[in-house]
């Protein structure tokens, strides 16, 4: 029988971390939170999404002395030359203030037409063996829509509710949690993650 390996999620977001041990579960992982280590927040001082996400990693593998995934994800806005990107958390200054991210960015995008409101969101995820290895394991993916005129949907957070869904015709706030998963950008790079783990065992 395999026993599964302990991993910790440097994250302390519990939706995640749902999200993380639902997926990787056949692959014998078994996903823990930092804050269970009290492991303390990593400075994100990268420039880029993989950057970032090989930080908060490397900080929680060497924190805990295990094996460590870590995420980062924001959106990307085509008009805005790719911002808010990596700072999409802090986009009004206050870290996950999400009301005050959506205000500014339909207040910079209040004069773009229909035509140029294409966006996408971004996700890395790095799976790291040890704090000081060299060869991370890296799976990124992204989902493109557009940017609405204004919000609709409650489900969901961050920018959900300014995001349309072509293929679904909505905005990712109305879709149900089952169907972002399977089509967002964190769904994606997790499978992919999955496949990739999956392989460098074999
Ligand atoms: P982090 O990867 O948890 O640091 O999240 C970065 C930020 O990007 C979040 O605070 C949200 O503002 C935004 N973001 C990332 N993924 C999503 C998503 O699936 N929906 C809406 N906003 C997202």
């Amino acid at each position: 029988m395999n026993t599964p390996t302990t991993v910790i999620l440097a994250s302390s977001n519990s939706g995640k971390l749902n999200e993380f041990n639902r997926l990787l579960k056949n692959a014998y992982i078994n996903v823990v939170q930092q804050s269970d280590y009290n492991v303390p927040d990593a400075i994100e001082d990268g420039l880029t999404f993989v950057e970032n996400a090989i930080i908060k990693a490397r900080n929680a593998a060497q924190h805990t002395g295990l094996p460590a995934f870590a995420d980062d994800s924001g959106i990307e806005v085509d008009a805005l030359n790719g911002q808010p990107g990596i700072y999409s958390a802090r986009y009004a200054g206050e870290h996950g203030n999400d009301q005050a991210n959506n205000d500014k960015l339909l207040a910079e995008m209040k004069d773009i037409p229909e035509a140029k409101r294409t966006a996408r969101f971004r996700c890395c995820i790095v799976y790291m063996r040890h704090a000081e290895d060299p060869s991370p394991i890296i799976a990124d993916a992204s989902w493109e829509g557009q940017l609405l005129f204004e919000a609709s949907g409650k489900n969901g957070f961050g920018y959900d509710p300014l995001f349309y869904v072509p293929t679904h015709a909505c905005s990712s706030a109305e879709l149900d949690p089952d169907t972002k998963n399977a089509i967002s950008h964190r769904g994606l790079a997790l499978q992919e993650m999955l496949h990739k783990l999956i392989s460098s065992n074999s």
